[in-house]
């Protein structure tokens, strides 16, 4: 019987091809060899699930919103001013805030892996990861953006942001309308996610 390229093909996609398989597989491989302790492992994925996520970057967002100076200090040392405010550590190095105006929307990709500032949004979303996102945002990003549902007007320049492990992207999105004399905690409550990776929008003011 032929061995042709459809064949071999075939023969890969038999091998596990689900992330998550490798992961066990790795895990059980490094738990027997003495090398990672479980409890520490879930302690850490406990973290970065629970309690650093994206409601930090929000809480930054939101001040960057209301206090005029802490904007300014934001985007002249954006590391430093998050620093202070207790947000940095394990893939948060080196930051930069990127401001989204009505001439100019930032959006932030890995073209290479997953960088993600993740004392500020905890750990990238599984599309972030994916390679249909990492090229394409790259090369047809408003097109990308429409399949978010981010719509932007024709005369606003969309700016794609590569991520690497030496620097990490915030998009600081643009206020809602109508939110004039919110809190930092209610304005904090209608930044998304996306929104500071450039793939959405705030939510709007109700
Ligand atoms: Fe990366």
């Amino acid at each position: 019987m032929p061995h042709d390229s459809n064949d071999h093909t075939h023969a890969h996609s038999v091998l596990p091809s689900d992330p998550a398989l490798r992961v066990n597989a790795l895990e059980t491989l490094l738990m027997r060899k003495g090398l990672i302790d479980l409890n520490a492992l879930d302690a850490i994925i406990d973290t970065y699930q629970n309690k650093i996520g994206p409601q930090n970057g929000a809480m930054v967002v939101a001040r960057a919103w209301s206090d005029s100076a802490f904007c300014n200090s934001l985007f002249s040392d954006t590391t430093k001013t998050v620093a202070d405010l207790g947000f940095y550590g394990r893939q948060g190095e080196h930051i930069v805030a990127l401001q989204n105006t009505d001439k100019i929307h930032n959006i932030v990709v890995c073209t290479l892996c997953s960088c993600y500032p993740w004392p500020l949004l905890g750990i990238p979303p599984t599309w972030y990861k994916s390679d249909a996102y990492r090229a394409r945002a790259v090369r047809e990003p408003r097109k990308v953006l429409a399949e978010f549902g981010v719509a932007l007007l024709n005369d606003t320049s969309v700016r794609v942001w590569d991520s690497t492990a030496e620097l990490r992207y915030l998009v600081i999105p643009q206020r809602p309308e109508g939110t004039e004399g919110w809190s930092e905690l209610q304005l904090a409550e209608l930044v998304t996610r996306d929104s500071m990776i450039g793939t959405g929008f705030p939510k709007d003011a109700q």
